[in-house]
């Protein structure tokens, strides 16, 4: 089972650029970065987070055209599934930020974004140029995975949320 925390649920403009993005925050966090910016994800906190609350949240949120799982939690078979039928149900994006160093390329090429990366607060966020972490526009062809690093779109200024993502 995958838990989310209801009360932190929003539409965000930044985290995936040029997206319109439906941000939900998964509870259970299995890392360990130092200086963590949510220490209470770690906990076993928030509600189950099913298809049918995942159908809800994007109803109510009309309009939005990406859906992002803003952390793994602790069942990645939840995780993928959640993510195909997001894809299947309404046709919209899936993005995964992960803070792990490193995700599967089994699991990374369910999602159309990923971020990689602990959370190292000398090295700063995705916006600062010195950042480890990095985002990824996933693209699976057959065998084949492409990653094109987004990451320099969030150093540059007046990223327009409203021009369309090709
Ligand atoms: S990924 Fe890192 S910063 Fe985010 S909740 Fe987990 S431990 Fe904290």
């Amino acid at each position: 089972m995958l838990k989310y925390v209801p009360g932190m649920t929003s539409v965000v403009m930044e985290e995936i650029p040029r997206m319109v993005t439906l941000a939900v925050d998964i509870s259970q966090c299995t890392g360990t970065c130092r200086g963590c910016h949510s220490p209470f994800l770690r906990e076993d906190i928030g509600e189950p987070l099913t298809e049918e609350v995942v159908d809800s949240l994007i109803r109510d949120n009309y309009g939005v055209n990406c859906f992002l799982f803003l952390g793994e939690g602790r069942d990645p078979e939840t995780l993928v599934n959640l993510c195909r039928h997001i894809k299947a149900a309404h046709g919209i994006k899936v993005a995964l930020y992960s803070g792990r160093e490193k995700v599967e390329e089994k699991l990374m090429r369910e999602f159309d974004y990923v971020k990689v990366g602990p959370y190292i607060p000398e090295k700063g966020p995705l916006n600062v140029k010195t950042t480890n972490q990095r985002l990824y526009k996933v693209k699976a062809e057959g065998d084949e995975i492409f990653l094109e690093d987004m990451t320099p779109l969030f150093w540059r200024k007046g990223i327009d949320p409203n021009v369309a993502e090709k």
